[in-house]
């Protein structure tokens, strides 16, 4: 089942790539393995993923002490509470979803008293919906501008995460605009930035992300079944 799927999900990336005029190789697929026990992260590793992403802070911790991540790269995905800052830098190799300026400011600190320089990516609320966190799509080139300041800090690119589509190809527009952002701040040269990637797109949607330009997808149910809690599309915030 689940390694069935990471083929599919593979294959289905590949021809979206491609239609695209890209190279599937360039895409990153983040398995999104939250409520997915140990077991299963390690099976999913097993059949071909790289990188794991994960939402809570807790369940992290917990998989990671039971070494459901070995032989892959481990990405923070959620949103992510001010006081759990400590335990994310530097265990993840990408925090994904830096949604304030004063989390920046807090990842920076952490970094620095380790020693080390901590990779993200800014997460944009693309369709300025209130119910979500995120950078205003405006304010992205001044918070890049603003980062050299936090030398423990690189920024590799954005992130975002569109409404629940309820169509197919209903975030195509939000897709666009965030690869229009992306672009646009990307031909700044700025210090201690790297715009590398552009994480967009989820079970419901990749291909659509993907062919708007997307180079990371954050693929959770098409990979590991549709998850218990809830049907459809968690919120960022929980
Ligand atoms: C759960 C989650 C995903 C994956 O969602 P699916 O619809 O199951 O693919 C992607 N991104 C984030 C931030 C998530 O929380």
């Amino acid at each position: 089942m689940i390694e069935e799927n990471v083929k599919l999900v593979k294959e289905r990336i590949a021809r979206a790539a491609l239609a695209a005029g890209r190279d599937p190789d360039k895409i990153v697929l983040t398995a999104a393995s939250k409520t997915m026990d140990a077991a299963s992260v390690a099976r999913a590793i097993a059949a071909g993923i790289s990188v794991c992403g994960e939402n809570r802070v807790q369940e992290m911790l917990e998989k990671h002490e039971q070494g459901a991540y070995a032989g892959a790269r481990l990405h923070f995905i959620g949103h992510l509470q001010k006081n759990k800052v400590r335990q994310v830098v530097g265990l993840c190799g990408l925090i994904q979803s830096v949604d304030s300026a004063e989390l920046l400011e807090m990842i920076n600190e952490r970094a620095a008293l380790l020693g080390i320089c901590q990779d993200i990516l800014l997460e944009v609320n693309i369709a300025g919906e209130a119910s979500k966190g995120g950078f205003a799509p405006e304010s992205i080139s001044h918070i890049l501008e603003s980062s050299p300041e936090l030398a423990n800090i690189r920024v590799r690119g954005l992130m975002a995460i569109p409404p629940i589509s309820l169509e197919k190809g209903a975030n195509r527009a939000y897709f666009a605009k965030m690869y229009k952002l992306y672009v646009d701040n990307s031909v700044k040269k700025y210090d201690n930035i790297s715009m590398d990637f552009i994480s967009m797109g989820m079970s419901g949607d990749f291909e659509d992300a993907i062919a708007e330009g997307s180079n990371m997808v954050r693929v959770g149910s098409a990979i590991f079944g549709q998850r218990e809690y809830a049907r459809g599309i968690p919120q960022n915030r929980s």
